[in-house]
């Protein structure tokens, strides 16, 4: 299967070529053809899938059947950076079919967004608020509005934006094409799914609805509370690593850790939450992507669907309270087929969000001890799942990125 054969045209295929994709990932090769037909989508899939390209590519292409100079689709995101990624993405590998795309997010100035719906744009990328006061003020018309994308609506639901969501929606033509994506269902979003999508939407679902690429190697490291921060250290002393994303409960604990990395360590690190400005945040994010900086510091606003490549280790501070944060965040790592890391540090009064952990992703995760790191206590070393630091990592034989570095 090529993506000729899905029945994508020469200028967008133009762009899969420039991306290099060779073969459509099944998540793409399920949509493609169903969005070029028309047909509404419900998709649930797992980060890391090419679900961006599958609702993007068909919708280029019928776009680019369509007059321009006219707002015809428009895609909600939860968050500014998903926006932004999502937005260069569009302008990347639609680059050969002429159509224009906008970002539209709060945190920055009027100006040229202005400026781009008044010059009829084809495609926006928006946040709902920023997006809602638009429309308010009569800069954002959605009346030509062809497809309509709400992705990552789960989050959308956690954010508090449901509410804005509605009543954008409220303010597009009945007759259009819908795509949705959430990782979950819960009641609200399955209304809201109900009320957004024609009858007989395509329901794409690859593999569970929620799970953990299979490229990614989990670790727990057991240790007490107040040894935390000396066991990360360590880690990241020994540890080979291109490039980490470092999670944290808290905003507070994120800059506090920042700090003391910062002091700590070599690594140029960097760190983001929602507190930092805006324009801070997108320079930390480029300068991690870019390779600027070899550590990002962050709370769960970086966990979804940002895709960096190269993040090869993901760390949770603490245990994430929720397992399906858990797979958010280390869906950062092993993405597009590359392996990676995640390791989470764990404290005995966490044990039952590690267990969670272990029933959401549908395996037991390997307790690992650091040789010759100064344990003060830890009940849960004696685990009989623990194994030596050294004996863990000589399994992995074969894997080029090892973890064997030693002062
Ligand atoms: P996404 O799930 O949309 O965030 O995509 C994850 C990563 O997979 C991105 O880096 C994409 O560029 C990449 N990707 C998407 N489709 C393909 C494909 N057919 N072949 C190889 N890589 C892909």
């Amino acid at each position: 299967m090529n993506f000729e054969q899905l029945g994508l045209r020469a200028e967008v295929l133009r762009g899969v070529e420039d991306a290099g994709y060779t073969e459509p990932t099944p998540i793409q090769a399920q949509a493609i053809p169903a969005v070029l037909a028309g047909r509404d989508v419900i998709g649930a899939s797992q980060t890391g899938t090419g679900k961006t390209a599958a609702f993007s590519l068909p919708m280029l292409q019928r776009l680019s059947e369509q007059p321009r100079n006219q707002l015809r689709c428009l895609i909600l995101e939860p968050t500014r950076e998903l926006a932004a990624q999502v937005q260069d993405y569009i302008a990347n590998i639609g680059s050969h079919t002429g159509l224009r795309s906008a970002l539209i997010h709060g945190g920055v100035g009027y100006g040229t967004q202005i400026e781009a719906l008044q010059q009829g744009f084809e495609i926006i990328i928006a946040t709902p608020g920023r997006l809602l006061d638009h429309m308010q003020r009569g800069a954002a018309k959605l009346d030509k509005l062809d497809v309509l994308i709400l992705d990552e609506v789960d989050r959308m639901l956690d954010m508090g934006f449901l509410p804005d969501v509605r009543r954008i929606l409220k303010h597009c033509p009945r007759e259009r094409q819908t795509l949705f994506f959430s990782a979950t269902m819960p009641p609200e979003i399955k209304s809201l799914a109900d009320w957004v999508l024609k009858k007989d939407p395509l329901e794409i679902e690859i593999g569970q609805r929620l799970s953990a690429a299979d490229t990614v190697t989990h670790a727990f490291y057991p240790v007490a509370g107040d040894q935390r921060e000396e066991l990360l250290f360590e880690l990241l002393r020994r540890t080979d690593f291109q490039s980490v994303m470092i999670f944290t409960r808290t905003k507070v604990q994120a800059d506090r850790l920042f700090a003391r990395v910062v002091k700590e360590t070599d690594h140029a690190v960097t760190v983001m939450h929602s507190d930092i400005r805006q324009s801070d945040r997108a320079a930390a994010l480029q300068g991690f992507r870019e390779g600027k900086f070899a550590v990002i510091i962050a709370t769960d606003l970086a966990a979804r669907g940002l895709d960096i490549s190269g993040v090869s280790h993901v760390i949770n501070y603490q245990v994430p309270e929720n397992a399906e944060d858990y797979v958010h965040r280390i869906g950062r790592t092993g993405r597009a087929r590359r392996e990676g890391d995640a390791f989470t540090l764990l404290a005995a009064d966490e044990l039952p969000y590690a267990e969670s952990i272990e029933k959401l992703i549908g395996q037991k995760i390997l307790r690992h001890k650091l040789d010759e790191f100064p344990y003060r206590y830890t009940t849960l070393l004696d685990d009989e799942t623990t194994v030596p630091f050294s004996a863990a990592f000589g399994r992995r034989k074969g894997r080029s990125r090892s973890t064997r570095r030693r002062r």
